[in-house]
């Protein structure tokens, strides 16, 4: 048989990931000649040989490749043989205009994990220890070719044993790019809360020895820093939310095993594997009841979020005695604040915060939040995809010109796309903060560098006084503006690679509507390119206007007017008696008056106010706290649905929910309350989609919007829908959120222009 030659073409994250070597050892154990070569795509392979081994190759490119490596595509074409023997990793060539894949920040592999606990290994208890299949990588890097003088390991010369696994390729640190040990590599410090360096012999066992007896130690991680501390010392967790400014929001905890984390939670088969998985992502799990955390950790909740270690350091802190079988793990930052990853801002931003700090001389170049999933079934809901997955490519079907899609204000995120790639950008939070609007300015720039994307074309959303909008309209470019629901739909349908008409459920907190008010519970019929608005959820008085977001008791006294009048005084006494008389005459008043009283069709507005009209919560003290505890406090028994009704408008009214809830909150069975309320608003939601399928026959429904995080709102929703014979489609990448408005906005813009 005479020989082939092969030319194969590998695109996807195949780039500082340990692929040269794993095809070169492929190549080898099939006496196959040939060469490798990273190029700006992902990388070229020529192999020449039998055709039965060059076949078995191509079985082991596709069946066993590196960990790391998320292969997108292989295209395989003959060319004349050549002859020669041997295989070789040619120089990379950087050349074209193609894209290279950079790899998210890694998890500590195995055979690293094993290495760190190895007493007679020279990495012992080595907090950077690292090899091509784990370790940072995109907070660390600087710019592209990804190679060691691109990024922040640029400042550590390899000693001579280092160098020797760098260079050959029958090492597990083959052009392991952050490879480093404790002769060569970066160390760790602890300095006290002022900032002043600690003599220590071994600054982890300090640092771990004071989180045990109760302090607070802020630790330098992949993306940023974390706050730890002990998670089942209550006045700990009191004290860091003390200083923290941050009265309620639930904290992350850490915990070393899933054995562990039994012990105070339930978890599934889904959930073990999401906790165990290469993106350790914080995971929403169900309390088990015993409450055996600190009670404050996520207060009124039935859920904790929790992770197990992912850096070497975190498995270094459980390895101590004594240490506790919870750590909070929780941003390094004030308030709602970025979290802080720059070591310049350490004492200006955490002083008075940390009572220590573990510090390294590792710089992250790039700040990247923990990621946040829920399991729902078999599936995966990605509730924040930033590190593990950031900078991960999705793929579309349609190629689209190089462009940006600015995403929302709120839990924002950005997108940059070119030809069927799609790069969403890290969370960045709220750009209200001067801090984050920055990080959002930056991290855009530094993705078009490094992906060498240059926007031709901008989307924005229509809101008109978005930071994120008003950026994107002020780069000069071509500019097309998205409606906010229209975008949540869409990007669900990218995802779900649907293209034609569907009935979209767009349930949020709020969105610049078509008409110039605010929309947030929105049912509509839409493809990428068009979207009418259907139906809608009741138009609610929001007193105060953002007042009314903080403060769910003035939507609530808004909704009471609506059907009470001045009446409410009588209608419903338990709550005039816990918001006070004299707030809610003042209230009605400005409500009468209609001074600032701006009115949202907003799903998340309405939740809150049946939390508070439930008696539930009155101030949010942050985002989505009322409707989240409404969820966490129904009793899940009932399965009743009270009376709803479409107006000619396309308004659905609750207005008879409303009185039978008023009842229930009186009557002391507001958890009943509760119940039947999230199943009236699933029935509500499914007689309008019936109503939709009759007029259209349209069958596919896509579910956008916050609000979906409601997980008692798709138990009752799914199977009402499903009965009625549609097919449902939510994210499977992205979150429901705002998180995930940016691919949306970029899809919408590829249909018109
Ligand atoms: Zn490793
Ligand atoms: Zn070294
Ligand atoms: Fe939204």
């Amino acid at each position: 048989m005479p020989p082939v030659r092969l030319k194969i073409n590998v695109r996807g994250i195949v780039q500082g990931v340990g692929f040269r070597p794993f095809v070169y050892n492929l190549a080898e154990r099939l006496s196959l000649a040939g060469h490798i070569l990273n190029n700006r795509l992902g990388v070229t392979i020529e192999i020449e040989g039998s055709e039965g081994n060059c076949r078995k190759f191509l079985d082991g490119l596709k069946n066993e490749p590196p960990p790391l490596s998320r292969i997108s595509d292989i295209e395989t074409q003959a060319v004349a043989v050549e002859g020669g023997t041997g295989f070789k990793i040619l120089h990379s060539r950087s050349e074209g205009d193609g894209i290279a894949l950079i790899s998210p920040d890694n998890d500590v592999c195995p055979n690293c994990a094993r290495e760190l606990l190895d007493e007679n290994d020279r990495r012992y208890r080595y907090p950077f220890i690292n090899c091509t299949d784990c370790g940072p990588r995109y907070s660390i890097i600087e710019g592209t070719p990804y190679d060691r003088p691109m990024t922040s390991m640029s400042v550590f010369p390899m000693c001579e044993k280092c160098l020797a696994e760098y260079g050959n390729v029958r090492d597990r640190r083959f052009h392991a790019q952050p490879n480093a040990c404790p002769a060569c590599g970066p160390s760790v410090k602890l300095l006290d809360g002022e900032g002043r360096e600690l003599e220590s012999t071994d600054p982890i066992a300090d640092a771990a020895g004071h989180i045990i007896e109760g302090k607070i130690v802020a630790i330098k991680g992949i993306g940023g820093y974390h706050l730890a501390c002990d998670a089942t010392n209550e006045k700990t967790v009191n004290e860091l939310r003390a200083r923290k400014v941050r009265k309620e929001k639930p904290f992350a905890v850490m915990s070393p095993d899933v054995k562990t984390v039994e012990g105070y939670a339930i978890v599934n088969r889904q959930e073990d594997i999401l906790l165990k998985s290469r993106e350790k992502p914080i995971v929403l799990l169900r309390k088990n009841g015993a409450e055996r955390l600190a009670p404050s950790i996520a207060p009124g909740l039935n859920e904790y979020g929790v992770f197990l270690p992912y850096t070497p350091l975190h498995h270094l802190l459980f390895s101590f005695n004594g240490m506790a079988t919870a750590l909070v793990m929780t941003s390094g930052n004030v308030s709602d604040e970025p979290i802080v990853f720059d070591d310049a801002q350490l004492a200006e931003r955490l002083g008075g915060i940390a009572d220590f700090f573990l510090i390294n001389n590792r710089r992250i170049v790039w700040r990247c939040d923990d990621s946040v999933v829920r399991a729902r079934g078999d599936e995966t809901m990605i509730l924040r995809r930033s590190r593990g997955w950031v900078p991960a490519p999705i793929f579309a079907d349609k190629k689209s010109p190089p462009m940006l899609a600015c995403g929302g204000d709120l839990k924002s995120v950005f997108c940059l796309a070119k030809g069927n790639t799609i790069f969403p950008g890290p969370h960045i939070g709220d750009l209200e903060h001067a801090e984050a609007f920055d990080s959002y300015r930056k991290s855009i720039e530094h993705f078009q560098s490094i992906f060498r994307i240059k926007p031709e074309l901008v989307v924005v959303d229509k809101h008109p006084r978005y930071f994120s909008s008003r950026y994107g309209r002020e780069l000069g470019l071509p500019t097309v503006e998205v409606q906010h629901h229209h975008a949540h739909i869409a990007s669900v349908m990218l995802e779900n690679r649907i293209e034609e008409k569907v009935i979209g459920l767009a349930l949020d907190g709020t969105g610049y509507g078509d008409d110039g008010t605010i929309w947030g519970g929105e049912l509509l019929v839409c493809d990428f390119e068009n979207c009418e608005r259907k139906f809608h959820f009741p138009p609610l008085k929001l007193p105060g206007g953002d007042m009314a977001v903080k403060e769910p008791w003035r939507t609530a006294t808004a909704l009471l007017y609506d059907i009470y009048g001045e009446n409410i005084l009588d209608a419903h006494p338990r709550f005039v008696a816990e918001v006070g008389e004299k707030k809610i005459r003042n209230l009605i008043m400005m409500i009468k008056a209609d001074v600032n009283c701006p009115v949202a069709t907003s799903a998340g507005r309405f939740f809150d106010a049946v939390s508070s009209l439930l008696l539930v919560r009155h101030y949010n003290s942050y985002d989505g706290q009322a409707p989240i505890l409404l969820e966490s406090f129904a009793d899940r028994s009932e399965t009743v649905c009270e009376g709803f009704s479409i107006n000619a408008e396309g308004a659905i009214d609750f207005r008879e929910l409303v009185v039978k809830l008023v009842e229930y909150a009186n009557g002391a069975d507001a958890a009943k309350g509760a119940s039947i309320f999230h199943n009236t608003i699933a029935k509500a939601l499914a007689a309008c989609c019936i109503a939709i399928k009759k007029e259209t026959g349209i069958a596919k429904v896509c579910l956008g919007g916050g609000t979906f995080q409601n997980g008692l709102l798709l138990e009752q929703l799914i199977p009402e829908l499903q009965r009625e014979g549609f097919a449902l489609f939510m994210p499977k990448q992205l979150p429901i959120n705002d998180g995930g408005l940016s691919v949306g906005q970029m899809a919408v813009a590829l249909a018109r222009v």
